[in-house]
């Protein structure tokens, strides 16, 4: 079994899914007391997230390649950046480690691509819906085409990942909301949605709506399952 690299604490709130769901997947293929090796290195997200809302990308990059040696050394053979949105700076982060990143992007595309869908919307921060970092790479590397919400539901989104899910705050109100934009999405054509910030999970799932949802935490995690038992490399 190769040991799995995670580099959580955006939120912390999540990287527990993580640590969860990367176990639980192991259990079920494995059995018995079998359980995951991982080596967690886990931030204070209150810097990143002020570093994020400066623009200060530059500085999260020095702080989470610092972060993904310090995993590496731990003895990880992978790297799993707990957060959509920090693999903005992913490419800055492979260049200074020699374990690969798992792209949550990537697992994502390949989940929806083998369900045959081709045109979906998206949900996370403001960052990851409106910049290029993400978005592109579902549309030049693997064809899907992205939608994404309007410009105040995009505020809500983010506004309720910020101030209430990365706290541990679940409110039926902002369930409510979401699900509105869930099927606004689903009327304007998206075949499914992604929950694109390793947070929503614990607010939307599958028994809240009939539009398909592709929760990035758990595809990830279940991505980082499968390297650790592949017997090839
Ligand atoms: N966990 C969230 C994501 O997947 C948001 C927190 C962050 O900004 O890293 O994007």
């Amino acid at each position: 079994m190769k040991t799995i690299g995670l580099l959580g604490g955006m939120s912390w709130e999540s990287t527990l899914s993580y640590y969860q769901s990367i176990n639980q997947g192991v259990k079920e293929q494995l059995g018995g007391l079998h359980s995951a090796k991982i080596a967690l290195y886990s931030v204070d997200f209150a810097q990143i997230e002020q570093l994020q809302h400066c623009g200060d990308w530059q500085q999260t990059a020095v702080i989470l390649s610092q972060a993904a040696k310090n995993v590496e050394a731990a003895g990880a053979d992978c790297l799993l950046i707990c957060t959509n949105t920090m693999h903005k700076v992913a490419e800055q982060i492979q260049a200074e480690i020699s374990i690969p990143i798992l792209h949550i992007a990537d697992a994502t595309a390949e989940q929806l691509l083998k369900d045959k869908v081709t045109k979906v919307g998206l949900l996370g921060t403001a960052f990851t819906m409106e910049q290029d970092f993400y978005k592109s790479r579902l549309v030049d590397k693997y064809g899907i085409e992205v939608l994404v919400p309007d410009t105040a539901q995009r505020q809500r989104v983010h506004q309720i990942i910020y101030t209430e899910l990365c706290l541990g705050t679940i409110s039926d109100d902002s369930r409510d909301e979401y699900l509105q934009i869930v099927d606004d999405l689903a009327k304007r054509g998206a075949q499914a949605v992604i929950l694109g910030c390793t947070e929503i999970a614990l607010l939307i799932g599958p028994s809240d709506t009939d539009v398909p949802l592709y929760d990035t935490t758990a595809i990830h995690a279940q991505k980082a399952v499968q390297f650790s038992l592949s017997k090839d490399d």
